[in-house]
């Protein structure tokens, strides 16, 4: 009755899937951790964040794994990525090797399209840093990097290059050796509308971006001169190889001085990752002027326990930045803040003396000090509006650190300094943290346990997930479809479609997979999860399992009712208003028939 289909026949079988298809992901990953069973699916303590009780989820059926606490997931390949730090061609080779499957084209050297885009970037790098340093095209270049105090040993070091002002002078270039979809593929084309490229990179200088692995992922390409029309900074869109959350500018070159120093100097900008190398602070990497990502804090987790930041971001006042931090904090890492007192960035510090940099570096401040010091900068800490601005902003932030005498020691000073009593504080905060400790898991009216991987903002939405998630983790059982909530009760457009697509209309063949082919990457992103959700106990048995079902069936029509009551409440009293009786007569018969259906429930 309740059915859905494998997700995996969605892809072709081509040499990565015909090895994903043959590692039992069960196997692998408990080589690394205990797995314990729980309903159709296996947990564990998470291998990537600090957790006492499991939110790591494996999933048998659909061969991923998930968890509900970092949000890390993936499949054989990611695990590897993320557990033994290979990259996805390490990965496949491991796993081929395991499973017995010989790699026909060898992916470093055959024509793999991943490793066909690796080849595309490295020429071209070649081909823009041999037009900066040696053609006459690159001279205005050179001039600016001379302006700019980057010396020559830098740019063979990070093979910074130049893209000329021209339309096609890669693509010509590059069409000797490789076809137009190739080179079209590695985002270093635009398509014209009418069809046909042209250069994606044009007067520019160019930064190559590199993975923890040192191949060329994308680039980074900034104008020569800042009053230009065009963006500062453009880089390589997503490609197969290239995404931004992931990518951490000069990694590969201080990987060695961040696990010397056990620390990593985070700052914004090429220049000032470049800058900071050649003043001698090596353990420097840029995140190209996004707000830290998980991806980027389990690279550095990985590497130190430090990082020192310092951003032309107003940490305090963006959300983005803010997350940042609760990231590496609950990563475990010590973060600090890099402050800049007569310079822009640290490119434009070190300009003026490399040794104001390293000074800078070593006066960083605890990331609390500093959040704490903005915020009573800024506000008037001595009126009461002030004191409740500084708390509403602190308190959410010191609430999340995960160590508890580190939290304790803030708590103390920003109460000392607001003049209020620590426990006044310390309440405010819990109220915050109940908020998210709902949104983190689900409490359902009558029992009181709350579910990890139930993430919908809303109390009808976490329903109607976790109602989806018995479904889809009970396809095994079989249920009467009139005990299901009809199709007009789901609310949530996606759970909707991922509902229509769970269940066979009574009197119809659902074909398999069809309706899997009409989903979008979201909704199988959102069938994924609830299929990892640990439904422990409740769908160890059918008996259980229907019960569950029934009661959330329930709930969910239940709450629809109530929805519609209270619409028509509405409806009743600007019927009153405006005096319309009939109207007012069929509203009240509907508002009577509905509470009447409602109590029979
Ligand atoms: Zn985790």
């Amino acid at each position: 009755m309740v059915k859905l289909g494998a997700l995996k026949t969605l892809t072709k079988m081509d040499e990565v899937e015909q090895v994903k298809s043959k590692v039992d992901l069960v196997d692998l990953i408990s080589e690394y951790l205990p797995l314990k069973k729980a309903g159709r699916n296996l947990k564990a303590a998470c291998p990537f964040h600090l957790e006492t009780s499991p939110s790591f989820m494996v999933s048998p059926d659909l061969q991923i794994w998930r968890c509900f606490g970092c949000g890390k997931g993936g499949d054989a390949y990611t695990f590897l990525e993320e557990k033994e730090g290979m990259t996805f061609p390490e990965a496949l080779e491991y796993l081929a090797k395991r499973v017995g499957v010989t790699i026909k084209r060898k992916i470093s050297q055959g024509d793999d399209s991943k490793a066909k885009l690796y080849q595309i970037n490295e020429l071209a790098a070649r081909f823009y840093n041999y037009l900066l340093v040696k053609h006459k095209v690159g001279e205005e270049a050179r001039e600016y990097l001379k302006r700019r105090k980057i010396s020559e040993k830098s740019i063979e070091k990070f093979e910074i290059g130049y893209a000329p002002k021209a339309w096609e002078t890669l693509l010509k270039f590059l069409s000797k050796k490789y076809q137009l979809s190739d080179i079209s593929n590695s985002g270093l084309l635009v398509a014209k509308e009418k069809g046909g490229f042209y250069d994606r990179f044009r007067g520019r200088l160019m930064f190559p971006i590199k993975s923890a692995g040192g191949e060329i992922v994308g680039f980074s390409g900034r104008v020569l001169k800042d009053e230009s029309s065009e963006p500062k900074y453009i880089n390589t869109p997503e490609t197969k190889i290239f995404s931004k959350g992931r990518i951490l500018y000069g990694l590969h070159l201080a990987r060695a001085s961040i696990k010397h120093e056990n620390e990593a100097i985070l700052v914004e900008g090429e220049f000032d990752a470049i800058a900071s190398h050649q003043a001698g602070v090596e353990n420097a990497v840029a995140t190209k002027g996004t707000a830290l990502t998980e991806n980027q804090v389990t690279i550095l987790s990985r590497l130190c326990d430090n990082l020192s930041i310092c951003f032309d971001t107003d940490l305090a006042g963006d959300a983005a930045a803010r997350r940042g931090i609760e990231l590496a904090d609950s990563a475990g890492l010590n973060i600090k803040v890099i402050q800049l007192e007569k310079a822009k960035d640290p490119a434009d510090l070190i300009s003026q003396s490399p040794n104001l940099w390293q000074k800078a570096v070593s006066k960083a401040i605890p990331v609390f000090d500093f959040l704490i010091s903005s915020a009573l900068r800024r506000n008037d800490q001595l009126t009461a509006q002030g004191k409740k601005q500084i708390a509403g902003e602190l308190l959410p932030i010191l609430g999340k650190i995960t160590d508890e005498v580190v939290k304790a020691h803030y708590l103390s000073k920003l109460a000392n300094q607001l003049e209020v009593g620590e426990e006044v504080l310390r309440r405010e905060m819990e109220k915050k943290q109940d908020w998210k400790d709902q949104n983190l898991g689900v409490k359902f009216e009558d029992s009181s346990e709350v579910k990890k991987g139930i993430m919908g903002s809303s109390k009808q939405d976490r329903l109607e997930e976790y109602f989806l998630a018995l479904l889809f983790q009970g396809k095994d059982f079989k249920i009467e479809n009139n005990l299901l909530p009809p199709l007009a009760d789901i609310q949530n457009p996606s759970l909707k479609n991922l509902y229509k697509m769970s269940i066979i209309p009574p009197g119809t063949v659902a074909k398999k997979n069809k309706g899997f082919s009409k989903l979008t990457d979201e909704e199988i992103e959102i069938y994924k999860r609830l299929s990892l959700v640990d439904l422990s106990e409740i769908v160890d048995t059918e008996d259980g399992w229907l019960k569950e079902v029934k009661k959330i069936s329930q709930s969910i029509k239940k709450e629809s009712l109530k929805g519609k009551l209270e619409l028509l409440t509405n409806q009743i009293k600007k019927a009153e208003e405006g005096k319309k009786e009939k109207e007012l007569d069929v509203l009240k018969k509907r508002f009577r028939d509905l509470s009447l259906e409602l109590a029979n429930i």
